[in-house]
């Protein structure tokens, strides 16, 4: 393909995707395919001789979409939020294009700037504190964009293992090996805590203690304090707290207030794991649950949710940038260059060496939209909230119901474990939902639940 047929093809394909964006109501949200349908539409080899483009694109409809769970379907309501916007469609585009691996400021100056400037907007505009910002006086911290809060996570975490570690092979004044060190680290989340931080313990090695949350499946400073007592007497090292803000199962909110303090007395790293109610920051109405976010070391949330960028694109900002530093750095030659000494070089903060330029899209929807109408968003899908009738019947009957929803097929549901509770979650995953979309599924749900339940009596 020539630079003329792309252009042409180019506006083809915006084409499409504009008319899939604005008819994806039409499309069921999930598809009907078994494992390994894919098998039976495409040969076994990639092609010899070049395709033409008709029938490459003739294929997205024919093999991907029967495949596709739309999840910026009106009707997907399964998992966690991921809107979409327009601007951040169009910052993919233009990332793809320059296609930079911004590892470093030499290796693309505008993609560690606009990273740097758009994470301290961000920041501000979150109200989150002032020593996460990169341009701020005194301050030793900034932001990154990191792939995903699982990223994010374990990143934080190794770099607090790394200080722990030479913390106290100071404070023992004896060459103890960093493996015997990491045996007695002991890091803690609530019970409702996503599995990506279980999965940062299994990466570590350092142990996970999950500790009981209250009826608000929110976790306090009592009991962290109580997990910490029992654990140093045992001979372990409290090393970290990952609290959540927005739990997956409930959106619970952890007692920030309460732990923050905890962590400080003990010399313990807080990170915060705001990955899915982050975005409401924005609104400064919402901010109660930031209570106590100043004794945070680190802090991500991920602005796919909820903010209307598209994948992969996770804010995570660091208190202290030369822990992260200490930790990840590695510095071969071929990748110095002249202004080490005085810019920031992303590839120090991360696990990856390259990086997308995936501030672009986080900066066209930021301009785009402005902060007054992510504002009004934010508003707007609170206002989906409203309480109704509660009825719980059980584990096995909630099963029943989640799989005779499944199997209609008009809308896409999950559960979730709550304190050994079996329950269905209700997610609005795309930007074109509306409220009388959320009351037509409200009367399947409801009608299906009629239907069981009088089954059951009988
Ligand atoms: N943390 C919380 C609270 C989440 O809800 C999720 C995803 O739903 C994650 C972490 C994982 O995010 P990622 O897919 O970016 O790793």
């Amino acid at each position: 393909m020539q630079a003329e047929e792309y252009n042409r093809r180019a506006k083809e394909l915006v084409d499409y995707i504009t008319q899939y964006l604005v008819t994806i109501r039409e499309r069921k949200v999930i598809p009907d395919v078994k494992p390994g349908y894919m098998k039976e539409l495409l040969p076994d080899s990639a092609p010899t001789e070049p395709e033409d483009w008709e029938s490459i694109f003739s294929d997205i409809e024919r093999v991907i979409m029967p495949g596709v769970v739309h999840w910026q379907s009106p009707q997907m309501h399964a998992f966690f939020p991921c809107l979409n916007s327009w601007p951040s469609l169009l910052g993919d585009m233009l990332s793809d294009a320059i296609n930079c691996v911004g590892f470093s400021w030499a290796s693309s100056p505008a993609c560690t700037e606009l990273k740097i400037h758009v994470l301290d907007w961000l920041c501000k505009a979150l109200g989150l504190p002032s020593f996460f910002m990169h341009h701020h006086p005194d301050s030793r911290g900034g932001g990154v964009l990191q792939s995903s809060v699982s990223e994010s996570t374990l990143v934080a975490l190794l770099a607090a293992r790394n200080d722990k570690i030479f913390q106290l092979q100071a404070e023992l004044e004896q060459d103890v090996d960093d493996s015997v060190l990491n045996s007695r680290m002991v890091a803690y989340a609530s019970d409702q805590v996503h599995s990506s931080f279980k999965k940062a313990g299994l990466i570590s090695l350092i142990k996970i203690r999950f500790l009981p949350t209250d009826e608000q499946f929110s976790l306090r400073g009592d009991a962290l304090k109580k997990a910490i007592q029992e654990d140093k007497k045992k001979g372990l090292v409290p090393l970290f707290l990952c609290a959540t803000l927005g739990t997956t199962g409930v959106c619970a909110f952890d007692n920030l207030s309460e732990l923050g303090p905890v962590c400080a007395e003990e010399g313990m790293w807080l990170h915060v794991d705001a990955a899915y109610a982050g975005s409401a920051y924005v609104c400064p109405e919402l901010r109660w649950s930031l209570k106590g976010v100043e004794f945070a070391h680190s802090f991500v949330f991920n602005p796919v949710k909820w903010m209307m960028v598209s994948l992969e694109c996770t804010a995570f900002w660091v208190k202290d940038k030369y822990k992260l530093q200490q930790t990840f750095t590695v510095d071969p030659l071929y990748l110095k260059h002249e202004y080490s000494q005085e810019s920031t070089d992303f590839m120090h903060w991360q696990i990856p060496l390259s990086r997308r330029f995936r501030s672009l899209k986080l900066w066209f929807v930021l301009r785009s939209f402005g902060l007054r109408n992510l504002q009004a968003h934010i508003r707007h899908m609170l206002s989906f909230f409203w309480d109704d009738e509660t009825f719980w019947g059980g584990n096995t009957l909630t099963q029943e119901l989640l799989r005779r929803l499944t199997q209609l097929g008009s809308l896409y549901l999950c559960p979730a474990n709550i304190h050994n509770k079996f329950i269905i979650r209700y997610v609005v995953t795309s930007q074109f939902t509306t409220a009388d979309d959320i009351l037509r599924d409200w009367g399947v749900i409801s009608k299906t639940t009629s239907t069981l339940l009088a089954e059951t009596e009988i």
